[in-house]
């Protein structure tokens, strides 16, 4: 196995600069998550290191070689995409021992293999199947098993989960995360979904315009964001963010984002900040609402269940909020802000 290491790559697809100076030292056997908005560089990233695109600037590093110049099928790394395409016509045993096969394991030491991880992954009675006579979830199965079989140094794994249904994709990831932890693989993986990132990630890195926004834990990344780009990317309804003068003694030029679970509704008192609830939605154990407050529209995250029209009272305790500069949206400490 082996770790992965980046140097300031820089990839661009004509004028467009798809990822800018990306520098990240991923150790061997860690799970790490790449996430941000569509286009913002993942996939590319991602196919960078599979080496199906050179690096054009920077430095690429597996464990201790540089492999800049190292073809694809050299690097020893194995890719799952979100289209996994099995083999139609070859059974699950099969499209397992395929790569080994193409690589010219003997049939013993292939069969060995296939056994080894139709077992790892509860395949086993499926593999004289066909593709065509297994769920989605199974194929899914079949796909990331014709990626383990051949134990490769690095996992890469480009939204593997996102053409399985909700309960599925909740079944499957709580798998990877097993096969993780057994395997200690190093992985980097590439989604958009929130609980996957938050879940998986034992280091989750969140780009933006191909940049690197912030690397660290999902909590770390949840509690102190480096600027408003990942604030507002982390959390479900995402982080509110408000104009200074919403905080009658608080600092005068900066947004002030505070979390929906962090506001309190009540009911209105004199002096107290008054807000009107437009929507309404019941999740069963909280709620989320919308409350308007001025010309400003707030998530909120509660335990109360309002009704849409009511007038209703908002606390906003200051030692939940967040400043960020307003232009360069970097967070600031309280105290700079104040100080
Ligand atoms: P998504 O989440 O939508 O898959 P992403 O974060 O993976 O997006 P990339 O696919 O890496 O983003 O794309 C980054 C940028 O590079 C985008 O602006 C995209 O349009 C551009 N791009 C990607 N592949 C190509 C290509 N083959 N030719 C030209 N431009 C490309």
């Amino acid at each position: 196995m082996a770790g992965v290491t980046l140097e300031q790559v820089t990839q661009r697809f004509g004028r467009q600069v798809a990822v800018a100076e990306v520098s990240l030292r991923i150790p061997d056997g860690e799970f790490w998550v790449l996430m941000g908005p569509s286009g913002c560089g993942k996939s590319t990233l991602l196919r960078t290191v599979a080496g199906l695109l050179p690096v054009q600037e920077g430095r690429l590093w597996l464990g201790e070689r540089c492999v800049n110049q190292v073809p694809a099928r050299e690097r020893d790394v194995a890719m799952v995409f979100q289209n996994y395409a099995l083999y139609p016509h070859l059974s699950v045993a099969e499209n397992l021992a395929f790569g080994l096969k193409m690589r010219g394991v003997p049939p013993a030491v292939r069969q060995q293999r296939v056994q080894w991880v139709a077992e790892l992954l509860g395949l086993t009675p499926l593999l004289g199947q066909k593709p065509g006579q297994l769920s989605g979830g199974q194929q899914q199965r079949v796909a990331l098993g014709r990626a383990i079989v051949r134990s490769p140094q690095v996992f890469l794994m480009d939204e593997p989960l996102s053409n399985l249904d909700s309960r599925l994709r909740d079944q499957t990831r709580a798998e990877l995360k097993r096969l993780h932890q057994q395997l200690k693989i190093t992985t980097l993986y590439v989604t958009h979904d929130q609980t996957e990132a938050m879940t998986l990630a034992e280091q989750l890195v969140i780009m933006h315009q191909g940049r690197v926004q912030q690397v660290g834990t999902p909590q770390t990344l949840y509690h102190q964001p480096a600027n408003q780009i990942v604030a507002s990317f982390l959390g479900n309804p995402p982080m509110n963010f408000l104009p200074a003068w919403f905080l009658p003694n608080g600092p005068p030029d900066v947004t002030i984002g505070i979390r929906p679970e962090a506001i309190r509704i009540t009911t209105p008192e004199a002096g107290m900040r008054r807000g009107q609830v437009t929507v309404v939605e019941p999740l069963g154990d909280v709620t989320l609402v919308q409350v308007q407050l001025e010309a400003v529209s707030l998530w909120v995250k509660t335990q109360t269940l309002p009704t849409v029209g009511e007038s209703v009272g908002l606390l906003l305790p200051a030692s939940h909020c967040y400043y960020f500069h307003p232009q360069t949206g970097q967070r600031l400490e309280l105290k700079t802000v104040i100080g």
